[in-house]
């Protein structure tokens, strides 16, 4: 079966997509813990951060890159927090690999 963010990722579930590139989607998470809080999302399924290797490491990178972007986009540059939880122990919920991007309690949220 496919898991949940494979789903909103294709479409399939609603979800509203802030941004994508070939690689990549942001979507709000659905119980936010901050005034901004976005799920940066590889369109491909991995499991955890566990599952990146050498060859997919440009995933990672990419994931970075779309956090900052995305901060710019909500006007937190100025200060935000990325977090990716990795194995259920310490709170992964869901089991595709997705960083957490949370900021915004020092101004009013841009939330589009
Ligand atoms: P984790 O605990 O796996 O690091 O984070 C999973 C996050 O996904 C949680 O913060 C949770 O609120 C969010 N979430 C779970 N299901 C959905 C969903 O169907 N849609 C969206 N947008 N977020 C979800
Ligand atoms: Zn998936």
């Amino acid at each position: 079966m496919t898991c949940i963010f494979c789903q909103i990722l294709a479409r399939e579930l609603p979800g509203e997509i802030l941004y994508e590139d070939e690689d990549l989607g942001v979507i709000n998470d659905i119980n936010p813990e901050a005034p901004v809080h976005l799920l940066i999302i590889p369109k491909r399924h991995f499991d955890s951060l566990n599952s990146l290797d050498d060859k997919t490491a440009q995933i990672g990178a990419k994931m970075f890159l779309a956090a900052k972007k995305m901060a710019e986009a909500q006007g937190i540059q100025s200060g935000y927090k990325v977090l990716i939880n990795n194995g259920r122990e310490v709170g992964q919920e869901i089991r595709h690999l997705h960083m957490h991007l949370m900021g915004g309690w020092g101004r009013r949220p841009v939330r589009k």
